[in-house]
């Protein structure tokens, strides 16, 4: 039995299509924690008071200025070498697209071209009247609420509880998911629906699933086929040198 990173390798180098879906776990080598469980975000800024869309509309101001906090956590991450990795397989024309399910754009800094952003991105606001998007400064935050040029109300650009994911971002990521015949998934709890669907859907159409997680999922008890076990700053870079050889 060869180990997990040849098995991986020899799948990528094989493949025909091959894509990565990412989730919060790729970037707490970068210094953002994950927001669940004991001690994350959301124990001190309940979902339903901060971070949906009804929230957002009964009170903007209270949502912006959690926004901001957010913001400070953001701002000054830098991408960690599991991000460079996915870069690097792209180039290598190993890994066609990055589905991520975050928002903090490390996928974009680290030089991945073909990125499909689930659920927004914490570098934007949208307006809710005209739909129009603004870069959003998160070193600068605007005070107050901001306002679009035509008076609509900003929001930022993610996808709060309660709404939709953006269209383009289903169809894409769906087709994908169909047509791959590799698919990488980093640092996801197979907990969010739908994008915990997106390895499930591969899987049924015969994709190879590697999965880089630190601990064990409902992925790895189900469908992985190749399980890189330890943080993806360590183990997708092994992939990439096991890739090249
Ligand atoms: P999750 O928090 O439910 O699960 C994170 C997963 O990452 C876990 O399985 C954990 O074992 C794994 N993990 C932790 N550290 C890791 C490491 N160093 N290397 C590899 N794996 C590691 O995350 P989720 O499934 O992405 O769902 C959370 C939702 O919250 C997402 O939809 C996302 O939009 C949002 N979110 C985004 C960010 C961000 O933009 N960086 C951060 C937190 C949450």
């Amino acid at each position: 039995m060869k180990n997990p990173y040849e098995n991986a390798a020899h799948a990528l180098r094989n493949a025909r299509l091959a894509v990565a879906v990412t989730g919060a776990g790729i970037s707490v080598e970068s210094g953002i924690p994950s927001f669940r469980g004991e001690g994350g975000i959301w124990t001190k800024y309940p979902i339903e008071e901060f971070a949906s869309i009804d929230a957002f509309l009964a009170n903007p101001k209270k949502v912006w200025g959690f926004w901001y906090e957010l913001g400070d956590m953001l701002r000054d991450c830098k991408p960690n070498p599991a991000h460079y990795a996915l870069a690097e397989l792209e180039k290598m024309e190993m890994c066609r697209a990055v589905i991520t399910q975050n928002i903090d754009n490390l996928h974009q800094e680290a030089g991945s071209v073909h990125v499909i952003e689930y659920h927004g991105n914490s570098h934007r606001m949208v307006c809710m009247d005209c739909g129009r998007g603004h870069p959003l400064d998160l070193t600068k935050p605007p005070s107050g609420v901001p306002r679009c040029v035509c008076n609509g109300l900003m929001k930022p650009d993610v996808v709060m509880f309660g709404e939709l994911i953006p269209e383009y971002a289903l169809i894409e990521s769906h087709k994908l998911a169909r047509q791959c015949d590799v698919m990488i998934v980093v640092g996801t709890s197979a907990a969010v629906f739908p994008a915990a669907r997106l390895p499930y859907t591969a899987k049924d159409d015969g994709a190879f699933i590697i999965e880089a997680n630190i601990e064990e999922t409902d992925f790895t008890r189900s469908i992985t086929d190749a399980f890189l076990e330890g943080p993806a700053g360590e183990t997708l870079p092994e992939l990439v040198q096991y890739a090249k050889a």
